[in-house]
């Protein structure tokens, strides 16, 4: 079978291009989008509180294009229209949701967020890619239209549209949207279980494992010493007298806080890297993965930093292996988050209630009392896991894998525009 699927190609701004007339159009392109989004989310406040129902995509881009244009000249003309319109789209969905009571109220946009993106849409080839001299073209974007970049990989698919990001690094990145044709792999019947923990990283039910992610906590424990740096640096803003505010922040404050954002940024990147190649393997080798449905978003909130970076690398796993399950034909499922992975015996399913609690962490391996067979925690847990999943498999669980928005994502970029 094969299906239509989003792809983002997403390619670094060579620095050479990241010039005076580059930096005052991102500084336009995300000022204006930033205001237009505030201006709707005011706006969008106040008919809810007055009772009336959420605006509908035309009336709130009808404001952007009769009103907000004309009482704010500086919005004419400057960028591409379409950034304005994805505001519209994104701040309704992110209405709808909040409405639905599937997420929280939307806030508003900051001009020091760390990460500034637009989004524009592909018409009238508006927008090029060209391999060969490894440049970009995009509307109204310096005089020649175009921007070099490293083009590690070529596009691929029906172009949709393009994005501008900025880093909190202050590296800026072009992102190309593709509608990707992508064909299921060839069934196979290769089953596996995965346990994800500290340290081991990835535990595979045939035994074999991915190693700790060592080097990233490496990172972890330069990033703790950068922000001691930084915090012996001089912040006028946290100071209470007058004379002292002069200064806001020292240039050796702004230094350190530099080289944190990179250190920050290159363990982001080593996470998404790994887990971009476990989850790829995983899934070209199997034709259905399980793995355990672990409450995360209450793991996070302790303070030793390994214990979040690994957190935070398994939940980039668990993401990339629900997308790339779906777009290669795969099953990719979660097991209840209850389920005792840990304290079964896989070869005679004896539950062992001493493994229970904070203490079974230390406990590396156990035998069990019942068969007398020697277990290793972490793949006896795998080997639980696959078990749980095929089974549930087999009475037709929910297959269906969590967390994963494809058709909202779909929405913003396959609905015909609002002009
Ligand atoms: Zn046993």
């Amino acid at each position: 079978m094969s299906k239509q699927v989003i792809k983002a190609f997403k390619y670094r701004i060579k620095d050479e291009s990241v010039n005076a007339e580059f930096l005052q159009y991102a500084a336009d392109a995300f000022g204006q989008t930033r205001f237009v989004y505030n201006q709707l989310h005011d706006y969008i406040d106040k008919k809810l509180e007055q009772g009336q129902r959420l605006p509908s995509c035309i009336d709130l881009n009808n404001y952007v294009n009769r009103e907000l244009k004309k009482q704010h000249e500086w919005l004419q003309g400057l960028v591409d229209k379409f950034y304005f319109t994805h505001v519209v789209y994104e701040i309704h969905a992110a209405y709808q949701e909040y409405l639905k009571g599937t997420r929280g109220k939307p806030k508003f946009r900051r001009k020091y967020a760390p990460r500034q993106t637009v989004s524009t849409n592909f018409t009238n080839n508006h927008i090029r890619v060209d391999a060969q001299e490894s440049t970009i073209s995009l509307p109204y974007l310096n005089k020649e239209r175009r921007i070099k970049v490293l083009l590690h990989r070529p596009i691929e698919g029906r172009m949709l549209g393009a994005q501008i990001t900025r880093h909190v690094t202050g590296d800026y990145y072009v992102i190309i949207l593709c509608d990707v044709e992508m064909n299921d792999l060839p069934q196979n019947d290769n089953y596996v279980g995965i346990d994800v923990g500290l340290k081991v990283f990835v535990t595979y039910s045939d035994g074999s494992s991915y190693p700790s992610l060592k080097a990233m906590y490496k990172q972890q424990r330069r990033i703790k010493r950068l922000q001691r740096s930084l915090s012996r640096k001089y912040n006028g803003a946290t100071k209470k007298s007058q004379q002292e505010k002069k200064v806001p922040r020292s240039k050796n404050y702004l230094k350190a806080k530099a080289k944190l954002a990179r250190a920050h940024e290159h363990i982001a990147n080593m996470c998404t890297d790994t887990a971009h190649k476990i989850a790829k393997e995983l899934i070209d080798k199997n034709q259905a993965v399980f793995a355990e449905d672990i409450n995360v978003q209450g793991m996070v909130k302790n303070h030793n930093l390994a214990k979040a970076a690994g957190d935070a690398a398994f939940n980039s796993l668990m993401r990339k292996l629900a997308y790339k399950a779906q777009w290669n034909g795969r099953v990719f499922l979660r097991v209840d988050r209850y389920f005792p992975s840990m304290q079964l015996c896989p070869h005679c399913g004896y539950r062992n209630t001493e493994l229970k609690g904070m203490k079974r962490l230390k406990i590396r391996e156990w035998e069990c009392p019942h068969c007398h067979a020697r277990n290793d925690r972490d793949s006896a847990a795998a080997i639980n896991i696959l078990h749980k999943g095929m089974s549930l498999r087999q009475e037709g669980g929910d297959l269906r894998p969590r967390g994963w928005k494809c058709s909202e994502v779909q929405s913003l970029w396959r609905t015909p525009r609002v002009r």
